[in-house]
């Protein structure tokens, strides 16, 4: 099975792994249009791609704006006449003791890891139901299976996105031969620390900086094993830990 010429859509393609899974799929063949709010980066991201002779479209978007989410995904379709894998993977994880009443940070998790992925998923289900043809791959996390204090919240947003991808897939997934994943990481390498402002967790940070963890391509891998599995075959789920990683 192969990708080369499906047409991808990325949220949060300007760091880690949305940026990883970008040049992944990229130089699998795939067409990739990547989002996120840092325009700069997505720019590199696309001069990237063209140096290896993909081809790219990115811009700006922002999703928790369900217009964002719709005009994005009808651009895409305009320019290559199809949307055939949505990466859902905008999120962020300002990690804090529930005390700390840090009520902005819940409100930004809950706006862009639970409602981001319901509105970009929004955005492509009608082009996927037309086509009859579609992969959803929502990136949840080791935190969609377990909870630990200071992330109570992110771990319900975590939750929430494992859910949703099962009930998305048993909607979906025979009725309109469109598949759903929900990827589940451990640590992963990225900039997803650089959003935690609790400063009890600073022990915290510096352990995950100290430990031999994943790296973004390790996950695009991951995902790419998904979304070039045969038609007949949906992996629904795939959680991935680094080796020195117990919980
Ligand atoms: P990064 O911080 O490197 O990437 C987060 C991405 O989300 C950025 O591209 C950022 O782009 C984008 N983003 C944030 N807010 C918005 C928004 N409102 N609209 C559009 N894009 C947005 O971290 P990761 O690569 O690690 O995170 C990617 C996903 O992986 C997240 O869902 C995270 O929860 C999940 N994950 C990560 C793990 C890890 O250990 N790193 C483990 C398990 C899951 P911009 O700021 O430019 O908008």
């Amino acid at each position: 099975m192969t990708i080369e010429g499906k047409v991808a859509v990325i949220t949060g393609g300007s760091s880690g792994i949305g940026y990883a899974t970008a040049l992944a799929l990229s130089k699998a063949g795939a067409k990739v249009a990547a989002g996120a709010r840092r325009t700069d980066r997505l720019e590199q991201l696309k001069a990237e791609i063209e140096k290896i002779g993909g081809e790219a479209l990115v811009g700006r978007l922002d999703v928790t704006k369900k217009a964002d989410c719709d005009s994005f995904v009808n651009d895409v379709v305009k320019k290559w006449g199809a949307v055939d894998i949505l990466v859902n993977n905008a999120g962020l994880m300002p990690l804090s003791f529930f005390k700390n009443l840090k009520v902005d940070e819940w409100d930004r998790m809950v706006d862009v890891n639970l409602k981001g992925v319901l509105y970009a998923a929004a955005a492509v289900v009608p082009h996927m139901i037309a086509q009859k043809s579609g992969h959803i791959v929502n990136i949840s996390s080791i935190a969609g299976r377990v909870v630990f204090p200071a992330g109570s919240v992110y771990c319900a947003t975590k939750h929430a996105v494992t859910a949703f991808s099962e009930g998305l897939r048993q909607e979906l997934s025979q009725r309109y031969s469109i598949r759903v994943t929900a990827i589940e990481p451990g640590v992963v390498d990225t900039e997803l620390n650089n959003t935690i402002t609790d400063a009890s967790l600073q022990k915290f940070v510096e352990s995950t900086k100290q430990m031999a963890a994943l790296h973004a391509e390790d996950i695009a891998n991951a995902i790419l094993f998904a979304v070039g599995s045969p038609p007949h075959m949906n992996v629904n789920e795939i959680m991935v830990r680094p080796t020195v990683q117990e919980r």
